[in-house]
């Protein structure tokens, strides 16, 4: 791949602003200077995650990071209330973090005078199964410090950052989170899933990846080693346009962005790579069956894995060179989902708990269920991801049919669970009787009431009863509410009637609640017919 068409440090290809800025003027000229606007602006959004606890975390900015003082076992702690299990992964990254943050801190110290040390950035290499935490603890570890994070999908990325993504984009999308501090943005951590995509086919047998995933490498390789990224891309006009903007109004700042210090942490499965050291380790270690199953990437397994098992499984020695610390984040069963739904600060059952809430509506899930979800989740074979589907799938009735009921209480068992049909049947007439009980109660309270008030009995129709909490469901007010606004001055005409043919009580029917004007100017005349 060269330079020059990708933008890189060394040949990036601006416009000439001479160009943009007659254009520009050209385009927008006639509505005088500072009429127009571009709204958005930023590059292209790589994060998938904006899912998990989507709060706008408030960057504390760059001296923060100057004064890092944070030990590996404090972020271990901090990881320790969202992730269960992981316990080597948790450990090795947050020693990895330490590390860096620390020689970024070092650095900033050291005078410009003397003499520099070189350091080693220790980016990460982090293998495991889908929906195992990966993604979620390098989130929280981001969110501790205080630095901007972005996550992407090797796939998604080309040669040349024409057809797909640019790698480029991903370092702008860092001052974009950074709220455009750039220099925030040179410390934060960009995480990067599937790299094990870009594998050559050597190894892994991907077939076709072979040219691009190997320049995708060398292009990631080098943002990890160091490289200057303009904040705006040089492809994206609107981007030129800006800068030029920018320029006009005497706005100055960084137009660059420095990679050095960013912190790459990379992420796949890595499938297959248990068979090259298997394969390696056979050839080593006589006696060891082929027929043998195939473990799947665990702690053990792992620790045997070496630089070469990586550059077997098609990656360039110079991009696994550069990912100095590697860690394995192991599969979870059944009883670890359980541990992630009861005890993670994380946990959905508190999101699913609070989106009930917000209906007056009391969550109560029982172990038995817990137990049952976790299971079916495992069923899934997506990690954690599977918690949130099975999840979604059993409350999804549930949470469409309750709201708006008079259910106060949803038990979440594992009986709901295997009978869901038959559960929301019961809740679904629960609900309902609980409405009609609640209405008979405040028609008597309204009847009560116009008694005391007027000395005049009446009674409403069952149709009478059912219309009002037709209407205090549409009108959002109580039914005893509706009832008395409706009957206003009906104790005029009543006490009329009841002077005309001594009549005692009265029934209202549906047809008073529609129309009580009507109902009751009827009533009256036949009243004085009858006298
Ligand atoms: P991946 O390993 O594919 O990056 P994620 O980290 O994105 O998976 O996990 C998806 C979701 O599952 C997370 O947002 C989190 O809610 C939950 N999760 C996954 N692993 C764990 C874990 N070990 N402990 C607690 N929650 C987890």
């Amino acid at each position: 791949m060269n330079d020059d068409d990708k933008g890189g440090p060394k040949g990036p290809k601006y416009p000439d602003p001479e160009e943009i800025k007659k254009t520009l003027e050209g385009m927008f000229g006639q509505f005088g200077k500072g009429a127009f606007r571009f709204s958005g602006g930023e590059s292209p959004t790589f994060t998938e995650e904006s899912e998990d606890e989507g709060e706008d975390f408030v960057e504390p900015g760059v001296d923060e990071i100057f004064k890092f003082d944070l030990l590996p076992r404090d972020i271990k702690a901090h990881l320790d209330r969202f992730v269960i299990r992981q316990d080597e992964a948790k450990k090795a990254l947050a020693i990895a973090v330490c590390d860096h943050y620390n020689h970024v801190k070092t650095l900033k110290a050291q005078d410009d005078e003397e003499e520099k040390i070189e350091l080693q950035k220790q980016n990460v290499m982090v293998v495991g199964p889908t929906g195992v935490g990966k993604t979620y603890l390098v989130k929280h570890i981001a969110d501790l410090i205080g630095v901007p994070f972005v996550k992407a999908d090797a796939t998604k990325f080309s040669e040349t950052g024409y057809v797909g993504g640019d790698v480029d984009d991903l370092v702008r999308e860092l001052v974009s989170k950074a709220n455009g501090d750039v220099s925030l943005a040179e410390y934060g951590i960009i995480y990067i899933d599937e790299v094990d995509k870009l594998a050559s086919s050597g190894g892994a047998g991907m077939i076709g990846r072979d040219v691009s995933g190997r320049g995708v490498q060398t292009t990631l390789l080098k943002l990890m080693e160091e490289t200057e990224v303009p904040l705006r891309n040089p492809q994206d006009m609107r981007g030129q346009m800006m800068a030029m903007m920018d320029m006009q109004n005497g706005k100055k700042g960084k137009d660059m962005v420095n990679t050095k210090h960013i912190l790459f942490i990379v992420s796949g499965a890595f499938s297959g790579l248990e068979k090259i050291v298997r394969k390696r380790s056979q050839a080593a270690q006589i006696g060891f069956s082929a027929e043998q199953a195939e473990p799947a990437m665990d702690g053990e397994l792992f620790k045997k894995v070496t630089t070469q098992d990586y550059i077997d499984f098609g990656f360039e020695a110079e991009f696994i060179g550069r990912i100095p610390v590697r860690v394995v984040c192991e599969h979870l069963e059944a009883s670890d989902l359980v541990a992630i739904l009861k005890y993670s600060e994380g946990s959905l059952l508190r999101q699913y708990e609070r989106e009930f809430e917000a209906y007056g509506i009391d969550l109560k899930v029982k172990d038995s269920g817990i137990k049952k979800i976790a299971e079916m989740a495992e069923g899934e074979k997506t990690g954690a991801r599977g918690l949130m589907t099975v999840g979604e799938k059993i409350l999804r009735d549930f949470k469409y049919e309750l709201p708006g009921t008079s259910v106060t209480e949803l038990v979440l068992d594992d009986d709901l669970i295997e009978n869901r049909e038959k559960h929301l049947e019961g809740y679904r007439e629960l609900g309902q009787e609980l409405v009609v009980e609640k209405a008979r109660q405040e028609v008597e309270a309204f009847i009560r009431e116009f008694k005391d008030k007027h000395g005049v009995v009446i009674k409403l129709s069952d149709d009478a009863v059912a219309r009002l909490v037709k209407m205090a469901g549409e009108q959002a007010r109580s039914v005893f509410q509706v009832a008395r606004q409706h009957f206003k001055d009906y104790q005029f005409g009543l006490k009329l009637i009841q002077k005309n043919t001594g009549q005692a009580e009265f029934i209202l029917t549906e047809s008073a609640v529609n129309d009580p004007d009507k109902f009751l100017s009827e009533l009256v005349v036949k009243s004085y017919k009858d006298a």
